[in-house]
């Protein structure tokens, strides 16, 4: 089943516990409006490429829109969909002042040098910029993206705007970017995981974790996880995967991975098979890479807990299955809704034009992390529900309450 049908499956199931009027449920379901565009830019040889990019602008219900441009050769209008279907779902359960977006362009940005990368970003800003606004939609970076994509889209888009540092969150902090933003949705990861593990009795410390991916939300979460008692003894990324069943060393596999562009060769543990990261024996998988838990590897998985740093890493199909098993799904709407969460800190910020602590943000999404865990807790004590249809549930409520106070008159 593809993420579109999977996610609005999900949706669907959640509008029929809260006994959703059918009008409500359809209008709810259909995005707001969506945005394909041309993007042409001349390579570095001179020769001519051509890519198409992606905005779905799902539901503005609550605030501006929100959420990350990804930059993936996997990219395509159905994946963006669902994405922003999820990213109105998310934002709803961080319960934060936005509606939910997604955009992405089909590329391969390892194959793209920083001058066509930029050149890229540029032009597709030039398509968009009229559609996206502070109060509006507002993009952040998602995979394939960062810090310096979000700066070539203010810099484009202020040349027919004037500086408007919230028109993205994500940027760097000599541009108005917040202290911790970086790794806030590893962060939030490490935050949701103490409070589900608190539930059975259980801290991060003493727990063995495997986690697949090792870019900005795995290498965080990973590091966050070890410096908080957690043992991570598998970690995988595009370049292979690794294991040592004593505790990776996380600092210097991060070393490793900047040096090599990957964490293929690290010396501090065992090169193992990527196919089988899921299934290594552990407490806690963390699936924060494209793919994850499918039919195929679902009866094999070991772990008794799935904490969700990606978005949609669990098709339905593997969902039913770990229910049987009683694996614990910490769904991706709560469980990574630390980025989007300290986005909104961002934007928050440069409203304000005042600059927070990084202390003050951390504990701050801590409280946001900690309430929507336990809001999440009490929609699946009242729909007697899991914790995916307890997010479900929270987030479509919240949502379905806000468009009906605003009202349909033309
Ligand atoms: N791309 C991240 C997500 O999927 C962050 C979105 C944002 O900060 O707007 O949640």
């Amino acid at each position: 089943m593809n993420a579109l049908a999977a996610t609005s499956r999900n949706f669907k199931q959640a509008a029929k516990l809260l006994r959703l009027d059918s009008k409500l449920e359809k209008s709810l379901l259909i995005p707001f409006r969506e945005i394909k565009v041309e993007c042409t830019i001349p390579k570095d040889d001179g020769t001519l490429a051509s890519f198409v990019g992606f905005r779905v602008q799902h539901d503005n219900a609550r605030g501006p829109m929100k959420g990350g441009i990804r930059y993936h050769h996997e990219v395509d209008p159905d994946e963006v969909n669902a994405l922003a279907q999820l990213m109105t779902w998310k934002t709803a359960v961080a319960n934060i002042p936005y509606g939910g977006a997604k955009g992405g362009i089909g590329c391969s940005p390892g194959q793209l040098s920083i001058s066509e990368l930029e050149r890229l970003t540029r032009v597709f800003t030039q398509k968009i910029h009229d559609l996206i606004g502070i109060h509006t939609d507002v993009p952040a970076p998602d995979m394939g993206t960062n810090s310096q994509t979000m700066a070539w889209i203010l810099d484009e888009y202020s040349k027919f705007h004037g500086y408007s540092p919230a028109v993205v969150t994500g940027k760097p902090v000599d541009l108005g970017g917040s202290l911790g933003r970086d790794a806030a949705t590893g962060r939030g990861v490490l935050f949701a995981t103490e409070a589900l593990l608190a539930e059975y009795g259980k801290s991060i410390s003493g727990q063995r974790f495997v986690i697949q991916g090792f870019g900005n939300v795995g290498s965080w979460a990973a590091q966050l996880i070890s410096e908080a008692g957690g043992k991570v003894i598998a970690v995988s990324d595009v370049t292979g995967a690794i294991k040592n069943s004593n505790g990776l060393d996380i600092l210097k596999l991060l070393k490793h991975s900047v040096e090599n562009r990957g964490i293929k060769g690290f010396n501090g543990g065992d090169a193992i098979d990527p196919k089988s990261l899921l299934t290594e024996d552990c407490d806690v998988l963390v699936p924060a890479a494209l793919g994850g838990c499918n039919q195929q590897n679902a009866h094999d998985i070991k772990a008794k807990f799935i904490v969700e740093a990606a978005n949609h890493p669990t098709d339905p199909e593997a969902d039913e299955i770990l229910a049987k098993k009683e694996v614990v799904i910490l769904p991706d709407i709560l469980a990574n809704s630390g980025g989007v969460t300290v986005s909104y800190f961002e934007w928050v910020q440069n409203i304000q034009g005042f600059m927070w602590d990084e202390n003050k943000v951390n504990s701050e999404l801590r409280n946001y992390m900690i309430n929507g865990f336990n809001d999440v807790k009490e929609m699946c004590k009242t729909h007697h529900c899991d914790l995916r249809m307890g997010a479900f549930t929270l987030g479509v409520n919240r949502v379905a309450r806000a468009t009906v106070l605003r009202g349909w008159e033309a």
